[in-house]
């Protein structure tokens, strides 16, 4: 089940974004941007950026998530958000003793997908075990006839072992990472994967990052999400068509949110 945790973000990124905009529209100088800039006004300035579409002063506004149980399927998807800052859980270094992973919830509604599945990954592990034995026997072998000590040599030759064994790895495998955004990467991040056509693992992880900034940023995010809730979808032939049950959903899950 995944997890996303907001670790950290810019202090008062609306107030951030704001003295941004403020200095490009006005001759205060830096040490009296921030002067004035009361909730209300600090909101009023937000909001006109979105109108207007000058998104940069918004950049400086980052947000540090920490994902975990996700799968690797997961990181290859996020990991193409490419105006994003990535620290994943390597493969390399960290040994799958018994390696957790996703089960994709339409293979567990059905028990017989369900089973098969459960047998794939057991199989999975077993052939990553055994390579990994296998290959560190051989590395072991290999270094000592170089002239490397027996505790040094199994040491390296466990790393190495690891290094290839993860091949066999599935893609389900889960995985953990830092990402951070900043909020205009973050507009787009929400405006391709809460909606109804991104894939439903990225689209569930994007949605709890949405709730998550929206609690700290409410006016910077005010108009977050599907590009369905502000207008017609862009989908064409495409489109999920639900844009009335996306709609109501986020009303349901946003009330305090402007229509
Ligand atoms: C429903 C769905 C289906 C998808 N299917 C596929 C698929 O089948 N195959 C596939 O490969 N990918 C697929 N993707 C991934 C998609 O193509 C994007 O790579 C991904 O969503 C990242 O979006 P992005 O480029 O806007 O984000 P970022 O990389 O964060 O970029 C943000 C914005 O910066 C600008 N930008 C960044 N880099 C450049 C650049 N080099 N040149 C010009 N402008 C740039 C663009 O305006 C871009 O929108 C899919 C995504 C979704 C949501």
């Amino acid at each position: 089940m995944s997890r996303v945790l907001l670790l950290a973000h810019t202090p008062e990124p609306e107030r951030t974004v704001a003295s941004a905009a403020k200095l490009c529209y006005s001759p205060s100088s830096i040490e009296t941007v921030r002067e004035g800039l009361t909730p209300e006004k600090t909101a009023s300035f937000v909001e006109m950026l979105a109108q207007i579409g000058h998104e940069s002063p918004i950049e400086h506004a980052v947000f540090t998530f920490g994902i975990e149980g996700v799968s690797r399927s997961l990181l290859a998807q996020i990991t193409r958000h490419r105006i994003a800052s990535f620290s994943v859980q390597s493969q390399r270094y960290v040994r799958e003793k018994a390696f957790e992973f996703v089960v994709p919830p339409a293979i567990r509604a059905i028990p017989e997908a369900a089973d098969e599945f459960l047998q794939a990954m057991e199989e999975d592990q077993r052939h990553y075990e055994s390579l990994a034995a296998k290959l560190k026997e051989g590395h072991t072998k290999k270094l000592m006839a170089e002239g490397m000590d027996e505790k040094e040599a199994a040491r390296k030759a466990e790393k190495m072992a690891i290094e290839d064994a993860r091949f066999v790895l599935p893609n389900a495998c889960t995985t953990k990472m830092i990402v951070t955004m900043n909020a205009r990467s973050l507009l787009n991040f929400f405006s391709h994967r809460c909606c109804n056509r991104a894939q439903w693992e990225i689209r569930d992880v994007a949605w709890q990052m949405l709730e998550q900034v929206k609690e700290v940023a409410p006016h910077l995010f005010e108009k977050a999400g599907p590009p369905c809730l502000k207008g017609p979808c862009p989908e064409g032939k495409m489109t999920c068509g639900k844009w009335d049950e996306v709609r109501q959903r986020y009303k349901e899950k946003f009330p305090e949110a402007k229509a």
